[in-house]
This record gives C-alpha cells, structure tokens and sequence, in this order.
C-alpha cells in the first residue's frame, strides 16, 4: 500500500502525461483506499480507472442490509446511484450509476458474508466493504500534467464522494432500506412465478408507461393510468416486505392480448420485457416481472445467420438453400425471426414474448383466403400461428403476443387479453366463442420439431484486434467484438451500455475459459458460464477496466449469433 499520493502529484507538476501510469498502484486515503487501476496515457484517451475501497467499519452498514447476495446486488445499486449522484455530471469523475434497472455492476460492489475469504484483485471484497469502480480523466495542461488539479480531484473530490455517498451515516437510513427491500421483494415475486404456474406477474397499481421513448423514468400525472388486474387473472402474492399483493397473473402455455391501436399492448409487453430486472423504487415497475428465462424476439432484416434449423417455420427456400442448416448473411425479416426463435430456444428461453409492432408479418399469419390463393407449395413459410401450441405442448415454452391485427390465434390461445384504454379485460370466453365458427383455415403443421445443438467453434470467436483485446460497447446499439461490430439493437432487453459491455466480456470469458471448446454445445457452454457468474462475479470484473454489468445468458447468446465470424458445428 502507498502513501503521499498529494505529495507524489505535486511532485509530478509539469511532467509529461504519459508518468500518470507510474500511480497504478493501491494507496491510502483518509477513510478509504484508492486503486489506480489504470493511467490515462494521454490527455484525449479513455479515462483513467479506479477503484474506492471503503473497508466495512468505515462504511458501517448494519449487517441485515448485506445479508444475502440479493440484498447486496441492491445496496450496490443504491450506493452507485449516490455515488454517481455526488460525483456529479460533466465533472472529471464518470460513475455508472445505472438506469431503472438495479443490476450486478462493476461500478459498485459490497462485499459478501458468506463465501467468506472471498477477495477481490487490487483490495476489497471483505465482508460488508464497499467497492466503487469509475472513470477519472485526469487533468493536463497541454502534454503535461496538472498536479494540482490532480490533487484536487484524486485526493479531495473522490475521498468526499466515499464520505457523503459510500458511509451509512451520510444516508437516509429509510430511503436505503426501502431501495433494499423494494428489490428483495422484486426478486422474490419472479421466484413465486414458477411454482404457481405463472410466467409473468403485474400488480394493481403499477405505473408502466414511460415518460418517452427516449426517457425510461415512469409516466407521471394524472394522464398515466394504474394497471388493475382482470378478475379473472387476479393473483395474491406473500412477499417479505410488501406483504401480500394483488395483481394479474400470466399463466404458462399460449397468451394473446388484444385491443385497438394505441391502447397500451405494445406497453404492457414492454413492462414483461423488463421485468427480468428488478427496478428503483418510484419506478412504477417494482412488482411487474417476468421470469429469467423470457426472452424477447423480434425481425431482424440483414442479420447473420450461422447453421441454424430453421425448417419448422421455412422449407424449400427458391435458392433452394437446406433450411434444416441455414446460414445467411443477409437474413429477411421471417428467416431472421425464425432464426431468433430457434436460437432462444437453443440457449435455454422457456417465455416468448413477441408484439405484432416488430414482428414478420408473414411468419406471424396466413390466414384463409391466402391459403387459397397462395398454395402451401408455393409458400416457403410455415406460420407461428401453426407451431406456437406444440412449443407449449412438447417443449414447455410459453409465449405471450401481442396481436391486434389478426383473430386467427383465437384458435389457438389459452387465455386472451384485452387492453381498452390501458385497462385488461378477460376476454378468453368470448374468443373461444368466435374460434368455434370455422375460418375455413387449415392448419399447416403439427408439431415443432427439437432444437438442433450447434457446437460454436471458439477460433471463430476473437476478441483481439491487432494484437490485444478489444471488447467495447457502443451505447445500447452495438458492441466491438476484436475485429468485429455486433449489432445489438435488435435484442432489446439489453436495458444500458454497461450491460452491452458485460455481454462483450462474457462472451471474451466463454473462450478464454475454454468453455467453448467446439465439442460443448452453446447452451452446455453457456451453463458453464451460468457457474461462472453465480460464484462471483468479481473475477469476471476484475480483467475488464470499463463500466459493465453481469449479463444473462440469453443476451450472451444473442451477442454470439450475431457476431459476423461465427462458425459452428453440429
Ligand atoms: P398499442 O400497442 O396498443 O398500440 P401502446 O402500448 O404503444 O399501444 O400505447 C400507446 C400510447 O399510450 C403510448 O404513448 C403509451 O405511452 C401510452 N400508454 C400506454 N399505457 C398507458 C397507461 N397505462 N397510462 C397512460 N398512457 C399509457
Ligand atoms: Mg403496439
């Protein structure tokens, strides 16, 4: 551990930029230590790194606040709020503080009870301490370094960001234990979803508009209608800290909502989508879940394509490719969904959820009148409306549609939904009444066949570009994979670009660890990288010097059947 850090940037004063590298290193600081996990090697690089570790008497959280690893993934969330809160914005100190979604972040870390001896590379990691991870881009005049701002910054801006923002007694102790307790109730009401059947669960009185499509905070006023369950799907709920609530239960197999343009379908979805992630309180979203195996899919026109069996929704394509191994470069909006579809399913999604908006129209319905006019020789596409059941039936997976524009799922769903002006009515009688009138349709399969295994080749799978690794998010829409750009836009639960970067790294994380090994199959691979996360996500934090926050799986995967260079076998 060094110290004089004040000392040793005053000395430096006027010295060349690039001796800002010879302060990686620990040091110690009135209340905290300060990691300098990186230099900044020139005034326009990508900030400097560090680390605050604030050790646990210093922080004093009372245990019950990090008692479990949920309780800490929501204290780190609080914490990174107000850290980034008192680092402010526009200032030289960049902290993740996250979105409405309270995620397992690199840019906070309370270290755990249990698994005790657990530590972190470069300090931190004991029981009850806090971590805080951030970007500094430290101060220069010209080429040259400032080491009296530096000093400003470093030894006076960070050790009074960690006094006002990482120490119990600077907090509001009710706000902090509501954030906790807001997210252990979240968390526990998705694990209620199983065992009673559910896929998903919204409460009566959760606020799901939000503000814009560009602003993810909660619609205010009094424009933004509350939900209120159904009678029908009305579900009650025991959780630990709300007690018991009341709320619409989405049961397994096939769900159909319905209602006219514009009123709140497409929303509703949305909140399902997000409700693999637990949310601040004041969200709106708290108790709106989905369980973590949901996944969201949607056309994707121009994606890639890498030996995917895509032949229950596509046979005899005019290029006459084998759609029982399909790849392309250039995928239409069908092929791409259908892609999308089977791969979900591949890595493991056991909830489909798909909304008319960004779906294929012609991978959704052929209705009656096309069927005639179109003969299924003719008609590479098999409609989703003829698999959807046996996806329920014979592999267990659920989906939830949303889909105003076409009654021919009446047939086929289990429960039908309707939205009229943001409220859900049950409306399953009355569309069980009107599929009893025949369409004259006919259906045009009878079973959806098992999901082929792709055996990924890791030497398809680089990270490194020009000699080093290169893993970088660009915001939401894509991802700098080595020498490749992955388009993310299309997978849309990813929620910000810390996340887009934990993705990049996981996938770094399947090859370097040997996970993929071109003999385990993707979904073995990513079971392995499942481990991996669960038993601590320091390790994977540590390697990667940027803001990012653990992934699922599903996104993993995602990321991987988008990158260009895949290669698999079967
Ligand atoms: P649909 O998919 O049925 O066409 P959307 O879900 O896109 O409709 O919603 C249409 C508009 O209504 C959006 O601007 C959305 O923000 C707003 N909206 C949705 N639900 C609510 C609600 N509960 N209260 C107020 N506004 C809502
Ligand atoms: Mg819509």
């Amino acid at each position: 551990m060094r110290t004089g850090l004040a000392e040793e940037l005053r000395r430096m004063d006027g010295a060349s930029y690039g001796r800002y590298k010879s302060l990686t290193g620990s040091w110690r600081m009135p209340g905290c230590t300060l990691e300098i996990v990186r230099g900044q090697a020139d005034p326009f690089a990508p900030p400097a790194r560090i680390a605050v570790h604030v050790p646990a008497g210093q922080a004093a959280f009372p245990g019950e606040l990090w008692s479990t690893p949920v309780r800490r993934r929501a204290l780190a969330g609080y914490l990174a709020r107000q850290a980034a809160r008192a680092a402010g914005r526009g200032g030289p100190l960049h902290v993740d503080g996250g979105g409405q979604e309270v995620l397992d972040r690199a840019s906070c870390r309370v270290g755990g009870g249990e698994g005790a001896g657990e530590r972190w590379p470069g300090g931190g990691g004991e029981p009850g301490s806090v971590t805080v991870r951030m970007g500094v881009e430290l101060p220069g005049r010209g080429r040259r370094i400032d080491g009296r701002a530096a000093e400003e910054i470093l030894c006076r801006r960070v050790p009074e960001m960690a006094e006002r923002a990482l120490r119990y007694g600077s907090l509001d102790p009710a706000e902090v234990s509501r954030f906790v307790d807001t997210v252990e109730d979240s968390d526990a009401l998705r694990r209620a979803l199983e065992p009673l059947g559910l896929v998903a669960f919204v409460a009566d009185g959760a606020v799901l508009p939000r503000r814009s499509g560009a602003d993810d905070r909660p619609l205010t006023g009094p424009g933004a209608v509350p939900f209120t369950s159904p009678d029908a799907f009305r579900v009650e709920v025991d959780l630990p800290h709300a007690g018991r609530v009341a709320g619409m239960g989405v049961p397994e197999g096939v769900t159909l909502i319905v209602g006219g343009g514009f009123h709140g379908k497409s929303t509703l979805l949305r909140a399902l989508e997000a409700g693999v992630w637990d949310h601040v309180p004041g969200d709106g979203r708290e108790l709106v879940v989905a369980r973590g195996d949901t996944v969201k899919i949607r056309a994707e026109d121009g994606r890639r394509i890498e030996r995917v069996d895509v032949h229950a929704f596509v046979s005899h394509l005019p290029s006459g490719a084998d759609t029982g191994d399909f790849s392309t470069d250039n995928a239409s909006g069908s092929t791409s969904q259908a892609a999308s579809l089977v791969e979900a399913v591949e890595a493991g999604a056991r909830t489909l959820l798909i909304d008319e908006d960004t779906a294929a129209t012609n991978l959704m319905i052929r209705d009656a009148r096309m069927q005639a006019l179109v003969a299924k020789e003719r008609e590479p596409l098999t409609p989703f409306v003829d698999l959807a059941r046996s996806l329920h039936r014979d592999h267990g997976v659920s989906t939830v549609l949303v889909m105003g524009g076409s009654g021919d799922y009446m047939d086929i769903a289990d429960q039908v939904l309707m939205m009229d002006s943001y409220r859900p009515s049950d409306v399953t009688a009355r569309a069980r009444e009107l599929a009893r009138v025949p369409t004259g349709r006919s259906p045009e399969a009878d079973a959806f066949p098992a999901v082929t295994h792709r055996r990924p080749d890791p030497g398809s799978v680089r990270s490194r570009a020009k000699g080093r690794s290169r893993v970088r998010a660009r915001g939401t829409d894509a991802l700098a994979f080595g020498e490749e750009q992955i388009d993310v836009r299309a997978v849309e639960q990813i929620p910000d670009r810390g996340y887009v970067a934990g993705v990049g790294f996981a996938l770094e994380l399947l090859v370097r660890r040997g996970h993929l090994d071109g003999k385990r199959t993707l979904a073995e691979a990513l079971d392995l990288l499942d481990r991996d996360l669960e038993s601590g996500a320091a390790e994977l934090l540590a390697v990667y010097d940027d803001d990012c926050a653990v992934p699922r799986r599903h996104e993993v995967a995602a990321a991987l059947n988008r990158l260009r260079s895949l290669r698999v076998h079967r």
